[in-house]
């Protein structure tokens, strides 16, 4: 396999979540609730109980990059939040959400789960599974091709620290 360099693969990556999102905002969104209504803003990423995205190194690198460029006092809180998490931990509260604000790495670096993620009334109203599964596959075989070897998912708190 031909090896890319990291940058390369980070720009790659944007590319496969801007058609994803486009994808989902398109064909799927339309019929979720929408979150400027929301009664409990954040929920679904502050929940201990429930989140549990996990990324890949290459979606670590990405966000790190992300966070590298936000002001020193972002990153002082984020770093804050992370203190705050178990190491281990399953389920997390995402230190990547700022209240007031929402998903810090929105434009930049949001996980494809989250992406997909939306609340919706009926069950066959969600984006079907394979959806999400084949473009996490194409991000996997990138990292691979970045870094040379598959690595497992990881929490977004693991892979931050
Ligand atoms: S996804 Fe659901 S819980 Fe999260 S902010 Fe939007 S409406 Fe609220
Ligand atoms: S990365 Fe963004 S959207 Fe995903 S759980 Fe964290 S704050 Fe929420």
């Amino acid at each position: 396999m031909r090896r890319l360099g990291e940058s390369s693969g980070i720009e790659r990556l944007a590319a496969i979540r801007d058609e994803f999102r486009w994808d989902i905002a398109e064909r799927f969104e339309h019929r979720a609730k929408t979150c400027s209504s929301c009664e409990t803003p954040g929920a679904c990423c502050l929940d201990e109980h429930f989140v549990n995205v996990r990324i890949n190194r290459l979606e670590a690198s990405a966000i790190r990059k992300a966070v590298g460029e936000m002001p020193d006092d972002v990153r002082s809180a984020i770093g804050a939040r992370l203190e705050r998490i178990d190491h281990d931990a399953e389920f997390y509260a995402c230190p990547l959400y700022e209240s007031g604000v929402g998903c810090l790495v929105h434009e930049t670096a949001k996980p494809l789960p989250c992406i997909a993620h939306a609340c919706y009334e009926r069950p066959e109203h969600l984006p079907p599974d394979e959806l999400l599964s084949s473009r996490e596959r194409e991000i996997d075989r990138l990292s691979r091709q970045v870094y040379g070897r598959g690595e497992p998912l990881r929490p977004i708190h693991t892979a931050l620290r």
